[in-house]
């Protein structure tokens, strides 16, 4: 297949188990596609519960051996930064192969690659810096030691519309602070998973450090990383439904649990904004990924006095939006990932539509570019009765609800059980601090659309997640904290 021809070098067609690139023990294989033509791209082991079980193993293994367990914070740092290197030497082989599988226009694809390689950068310096505390005890001839030591075997299990970065921001920092993981990547996307492991392979990260499963069954994988005692700790983005399944099967084993989960982010433009860089925030925030991302703006909330200014400015914008196949350099929007993806986003208008909403732009499929290409859309007068009001939609569809005052767009912001990001547009210094402080999310775009960032912590309130990722904070799920008291001195 053409999809082929030129990332080949890196295209694994193995699974990684303690430095072994190997088959399913039953041989089985699935196939990985391009979602913008259905093209096959390559084919990955479809590995069983067995074959986990060994990932786990080679992994514990691993944790155990002198050469990781006794390793310094700073030659893990000097893999981590090799791996970076290695990463920054080969973006463009691996935005090609997430184009191929994701459907991602060919630029975000390599600004991923950036971006997730950010992560193992950050955590390559962080390794150092995973400091424990001496305190002053309230005894005498006693001292109070607090160290911070790694959990053990960390499972990762991570989405596909960020093929790369969401295993690097946890993986980063599982191994920063010398923990050994299993990664189970998406069925959509293994082949940037396992690239992005081979070059961790090529950098001298040891053999059962980092373990990549493939499978398009991941139920029982999943519940096999929640029941074994081996796995201390899990760490995964995806759907809330899953990431409910997960805390509640690991609550047995009393494990370290770290959810990203979906959102339905409010987008707040008031009287007082800057509609033109408001328009700018909304097009960055909502149509990026093609509106896959767990911060997308879910619902955009405008206020009377710039609301007809917003949704004509935002109309033109949308309208001029190249819709096409990823590898194209001038296309901003690509197909939805899969069917199942496509379904929901045709049901959610479909259904806000029977709801006599106002539909003015896009709202349909385009069959002649593919069959999950789906129109930019903005749909107005979204009642909150309608999905794309309660649900998050992940697709390029801007809901638009318009608003009288502040207390009316907190009430409806808020008025939701996800708490993920949140977003406003404001010039007033007042408004700006009582809002962003009254918002229920993890984070707060002020005048901003895209806020991720290696520097700050990423994750959710409510039902959106626990735990956060990136930043110093992003150690904290990796290491336990251990007191030791020297007592008799
Ligand atoms: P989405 O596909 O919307 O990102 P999912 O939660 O279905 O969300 O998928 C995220 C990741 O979770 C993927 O790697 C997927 O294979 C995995 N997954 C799906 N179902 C389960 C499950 N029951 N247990 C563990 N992992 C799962």
């Amino acid at each position: 297949a053409n999809g082929m021809r030129n990332f080949s070098a890196l295209v694994q067609t193995k699974a990684l188990v303690n430095g072994n690139w190997v088959n399913s023990s039953n041989n089985d294989v699935f196939e990985v596609k391009n979602p913008a033509n259905g093209e096959v791209i390559g084919q990955v082991p479809n590995m069983t519960v067995a074959d986990a079980q060994e990932a786990i193993c080679a992994a514990k293994q691993a944790f155990e051996s002198k050469e990781w367990r006794s390793m310094t914070a700073k030659d893990r740092s000097n893999l981590l930064k090799k791996w970076h290197k290695l990463i920054e030497q080969h973006t463009d082989e691996i935005a090609e192969i997430m184009t191929a599988e994701s459907g991602k226009p060919i630029n975000e694809s390599k600004g991923e690659v950036m971006y997730g390689n950010a992560f193992v950068e950050w955590f390559a310096e962080e390794a150092r810096r995973i400091y424990g505390e001496i305190v002053p005890s309230g005894a005498p001839n006693r001292e109070i030691i607090v160290m911070k030591q790694p959990i053990g075997v960390a499972a990762l299990i991570t989405p596909w519309n960020f093929p790369m970065a969401m295993i690097t921001r946890k993986a980063g920092a599982a191994l920063a602070a010398g923990c050994t993981v299993v990664v189970k990547p998406s069925e959509d996307t293994p082949l940037t998973a396992l690239a992005v492991a081979k070059l961790a392979e090529d950098a001298g990260i040891p053999k059962g450090v980092i373990n990549v499963i493939t499978t398009n069954k991941a139920a029982p994988i999943g519940d096999l990383f929640c029941k074994s005692p081996d796995v201390r700790g899990i760490s995964f983005t995806g759907s809330t439904e899953v990431g409910k399944l997960l805390f509640r099967n690991a609550a047995d084993g009393i494990k370290r649990v770290c959810l990203e989960l979906g959102g339905n982010a409010p987008f707040i433009v008031f009287d007082t904004a800057n509609v033109e860089k408001a328009v700018d925030g909304a097009m960055a925030s909502k149509f990026r990924n093609c509106g896959q991302t767990c911060v997308s703006a879910n619902r955009f909330f405008v206020q009377e006095g710039v609301y007809d200014k917003f949704v004509s400015q935002l109309k033109q914008r949308v309208e001029a939006l190249k819709v096409g196949q990823g590898q194209s350099c001038d296309v901003q929007i690509g197909p939805l990932i899969n069917k199942m993806q496509f379904d929901k986003v045709s049901a959610f208008v479909e259904d806000a539509r029977s709801k006599s909403a106002n539909i003015i732009s896009g709202g349909k499929n385009i069959p002649e570019l593919g069959s999950l290409f789906y129109a930019p859309t903005i749909i107005t007068d979204v009642p909150p009765t309608a999905k794309l009001y309660t649900e998050e939609v992940f697709g390029p569809v801007a809901s638009i609800i318009k608003f009288k005052d502040e207390a009316e767009a907190i009430q409806k912001a808020n008025d939701t059980r996800r708490g993920l990001a949140g977003y406003f547009y404001s010039d007033n210094l007042q408004q700006v601090f009582r809002v962003a402080k009254r918002m229920e999310v993890g984070m707060v775009g002020v005048n901003e659309g895209i806020i991720s960032a290696v520097e700050a912590p990423f994750g959710g309130v409510k039902e959106s997640g626990v735990g956060r990722e990136g930043s110093r904070h992003g150690i904290d799920d990796y290491v336990d904290i251990k007191y030791i008291c020297m007592g008799n001195l």
